[in-house]
């Protein structure tokens, strides 16, 4: 058990007319609740970095939804210490202005984790439709290329011809194509190096598998980055991308991996095995433009 508590102390002098000194006078006030909050957060911030990799889209979801209770947690303690430092005798407004912020860093974190869990859940009981490959990734590289662009980012696009078509769901499979483009994008952030992302799609084995390679850095810690909450952007990053994305791929029966460090850059594959009972092929082909 802690044999302490964590109490913040004022003292002020009272002093003659003269300015000597009489009598120091001193207030203490217990902030024991906002500092435990505050290390119960960084705890659970802390398990989840270290959360199984093989964790369920269900198993997920619950984690996630227990995430937003700590920011919303701490948002309550801090508002009631705001309230508290305003109504002292004269009111604490440097203190009373530091709880509204962890306030709002906190409303941030818990609507941030929501936005993203919705866009992945919300079509999840929907079911899966033979799509042509090339038009999603055509869409999801015209979801990116304004950002692109900003960046200074080529990106090349090389689909093999007569790709059968796959069962997916469409907007989670593009989530997983703008998530891999974005931190390939991320990645090339500062390089000297032609920034350039290429994505190539082709059929192997039985499934279209789709590489996306950057000029970038190449992945410091391959082993960790499929974890939920593993990032090494710090307040930019969420962490929770790859784990979805891999998750994602799961549930369409591929698979998602990154390959071995190249000299250069990092390369995501994922693949998407192909219907055996529907034997359509796209119309629409082409490969090799590049924007
Ligand atoms: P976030 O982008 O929020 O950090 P992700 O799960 O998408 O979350 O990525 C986790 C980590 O994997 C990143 O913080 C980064 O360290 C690493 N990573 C992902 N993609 C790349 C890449 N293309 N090149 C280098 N590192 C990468």
């Amino acid at each position: 058990m802690d044999n302490f508590r964590w109490v913040e102390m004022r003292v002020a002098a009272m002093k003659k007319a003269d300015g000597t000194i009489v009598q120091w006078n001193g207030v203490c006030f217990d902030v024991e609740d906002q500092e435990r909050s505050q290390e119960e957060l960084r705890r659970a911030q802390e398990r989840y970095a270290r959360a199984s990799q093989a964790a369920s889209l269900s198993e997920l979801s619950a984690s996630i939804a227990h995430e937003v209770g700590q920011p919303l947690a701490a948002l309550v303690s801090s508002s009631d210490a705001c309230q508290r430092w305003l109504s002292t005798e004269p009111p604490n407004i440097e203190r009373a202005r530091a709880a509204l912020e962890r306030i709002v860093r906190s409303a941030a974190t818990a609507v941030d984790t929501v936005k993203r869990v919705r866009a992945l859940f919300k079509r999840a009981a929907e079911t899966h439709q033979s799509e042509a490959v090339k038009d999603v990734i055509t869409e999801a590289r015209e979801l990116l290329a304004e950002e692109a662009l900003k960046r200074g980012v080529t990106i090349s696009l090389e689909v093999e011809q007569h790709l059968p078509l796959v069962a997916m769901d469409r907007v989670q499979v593009q989530q997983v194509l703008t998530n891999l483009m974005r931190n390939g994008i991320d990645a090339m952030d500062g390089s000297m190096n032609e920034k350039l992302l290429k994505i190539r799609a082709r059929l192997l084995e039985g499934a279209v598998q789709i590489d996306i390679s950057d000029a970038g850095p190449g992945v410091e810690f391959p082993e960790k980055i499929f974890e939920p909450f593993f990032t090494t952007k710090g307040d930019q990053g969420m962490g929770m991308g790859l784990a979805i994305c891999r998750s994602i791929i799961d549930s369409h029966g591929g698979r998602l991996w990154v390959a071995e460090r190249a000299q250069t850059g990092a390369t995501f594959s994922f693949t998407l095995p192909i219907e055996s009972a529907i034997n359509l092929y796209e119309s629409t082909i082409g490969s090799g433009d590049v924007v």
